[in-house]
């Protein structure tokens, strides 16, 4: 990753729990242009998502092991912006959760005792990202909007 991500979701939702395993994923998102594979491929698998638009889970060919995955539902932004597993990081400690999205169905034995903000369900990003991070997504926005991806 060239950049610190654009923010880090605890994601509580069922879906990341039936996905993961787990009881929530740490997803770190970042501009595709920002991260580098340093060997080997991933291996790509299309699954559904609750929204309908779907989202594709890339993975280790070797391991199995989710690395990142790309949600068709953002706008058409989706498919430039990696979530990367933050657990699969040689460090994951330097990216805990910005926030928790989707705490109404958070395992009740997860006990959340940082401080970051809380969201039933999603967010306002305009209300939460930081201003760079905001101003770099919005560069996104106006590279891509060509794409037909949606
Ligand atoms: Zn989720």
């Amino acid at each position: 990753m060239y950049s610190k991500p654009l923010i880090v979701h605890g994601c509580h939702c069922t879906f990341c729990q039936t996905q993961t395993g787990a009881a929530y994923a740490v997803n770190a998102l970042i501009e595709e242009d920002r991260v580098e594979l340093l060997s080997g491929a991933v291996h790509d698998h299309p699954v559904k998502t609750p929204s309908g638009a779907g989202q594709t889970i890339s993975r280790c060919p070797e391991c199995g092991v989710a690395v990142w995955s790309k949600y068709h539902a953002l706008q058409k932004v989706g498919n430039h912006v990696l979530f990367i597993r933050a657990g699969t990081l040689d460090d994951p400690s330097l990216m805990p959760p910005d926030v928790h999205i989707y705490t109404s169905s958070k395992q009740a034995h997860v006990l959340l005792s940082d401080q970051s903000p809380q969201f039933d369900k999603y967010y306002d990003p305009v209300k939460t990202w930081s201003k760079e991070s905001i101003a770099r997504y919005a560069k996104i926005l106006a590279s891509k909007t060509g794409d037909t991806a949606d």
